[in-house]
């Protein structure tokens, strides 16, 4: 099962306790980046592009529980950079299992054969390793020959010790259908990992290939189009990602994104508004629920969000939906995803606002900030 029930069961409770509480704003997953740093450069990336200084930060096991805490979300993904070449990355994750939160440990997979030996498996701990596609498109992707191969061979290890292992798969413009269904295969039936998760890239402001990110009518009929194959084909495929979601994937829903759903904590703070777009930090998860303009962000409602389509923020959406019209979900989930006929409507862009270039003075406020807590505490000393 791509998402293990115990943690369909966990999630759901949660989201119902909140619902009832009347909590209108509540996190599903914090997405914990204990460092930005990576042994990879990928074209698409919008997060390894700083200066040595910020690589070589990292939260302390401490900040990472403390994050976990603070936030109360069931589920925590790890993504990065790298977190495998976080030296503690094994104490952060066990710590995280021992609150009996689910963890998605994100990885390219080119440390995961040299350091399984420091984790035990456990239904709480899932390893998402980034697959861009089969051979020549991954390698393409990470613009590093070799990968694929490697982290393959990292699947099966860790698969073959017992533990959960997911895909984690971003389409950029240059995938066909035909080659996405056909790594969604090999995912399934060769390497028989839990699930695969699917997302449209996001065009980070820092990434430096900027052109090969998918619209959004794009993105819907790319899927339409995979899962138009999938059913030819007789595949079936195993989402970690809800049905509703994929179902918005297709078009087939008008969802707005839930932003604080992913709340991000990364080693500048809690970033404003979401895990895609860094234009503010707070210093706790309170201040960045209570002093994040909300409705200032989102598609419609800013320039920069008017292609996102992207998991972290929409995903929260689908699951949201899902427990407040279980039948709609299990309907879609029966009778699978509509590929012909109109798209659900589009959210109009007429009055979004101008994307705001705040990036650059942002960093380095912050670097200015550190760099003065820094000799405030070797002044203390
Ligand atoms: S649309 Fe939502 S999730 Fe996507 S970048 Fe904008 S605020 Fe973030």
């Amino acid at each position: 099962m791509a998402v293990p029930l115990i943690q369909q069961i966990r999630v759901g409770a949660y989201i119902l306790g909140k619902k009832l509480k009347g909590e209108a704003r509540y996190p599903l997953v914090l997405m914990l980046e204990p460092l930005f740093r990576c042994n990879l450069a990928c074209p698409g990336c919008g997060k390894i592009d700083y200066e040595d200084d910020i690589l070589n930060r990292r939260l302390s096991v401490d900040e990472c529980l403390q994050a976990v805490d603070e936030c109360g979300a069931p589920v925590v993904s790890i993504p990065g950079g790298e977190p495998l070449l976080h030296r503690e990355i094994d104490q952060i994750v066990a710590g995280i299992v021992a609150r009996k939160k689910f963890v998605y440990l994100c990885t390219n997979g080119l440390l995961l054969e040299k350091k399984l030996d420091l984790f035990k498996p456990s239904p709480y701990l899932t390893f998402s390793v980034h697959l861009d596609g089969l051979e020549a498109e991954h390698d393409r992707a990470v613009d590093q020959p070799g990968t694929f191969k490697r982290a393959i061979a990292a699947i099966r290890l860790a698969k073959s010790k017992g533990f959960r292992v997911n895909v984690n798969c971003t389409l950029f413009d240059h995938v066909t259908a035909e080659q996405a269904a056909d790594f969604f295969d090999f995912a399934i039936n060769d390497i028989d990992v839990e699930g695969i998760t699917i997302s449209p890239g996001f065009a980070y402001e820092r990434a430096p290939d900027q052109e090969h990110f998918l619209g959004r009518t794009r993105t819907k009929n790319l899927f339409r189009e995979i899962f138009r194959i999938g059913k030819k084909r007789g595949s079936r495929w195993r989402f970690s990602q809800s049905t509703l979601f994929m179902d918005f994937l297709a078009g087939n829903q008008s969802y707005r994104c839930t932003p604080w759903g992913n709340p991000t904590r990364n080693v500048f703070g809690w970033q404003k508004p979401c895990y895609l777009l860094g234009e503010g930090y707070a210093r706790s998860f309170r201040e960045l629920m209570d002093t994040t303009d909300w409705d200032s962000y989102g598609t419609g409602n800013y320039e920069k969000c008017a292609d996102c389509m992207v998991h972290c923020g929409y995903e929260p959406t689908a699951v949201t939906d899902t427990v407040s019209h279980p039948l709609k979900a299990l309907a879609v989930f029966l009778r699978g995803f509509r590929t012909e006929g109109p798209l659900a409507p589009e959210i109009p862009l007429d009055k979004q606002r101008p994307a705001e270039f705040v990036f650059e003075s942002l960093v380095e406020r912050l670097k200015r900030e550190a760099k003065a807590g820094a000799e405030t505490q070797s002044d203390a000393a």
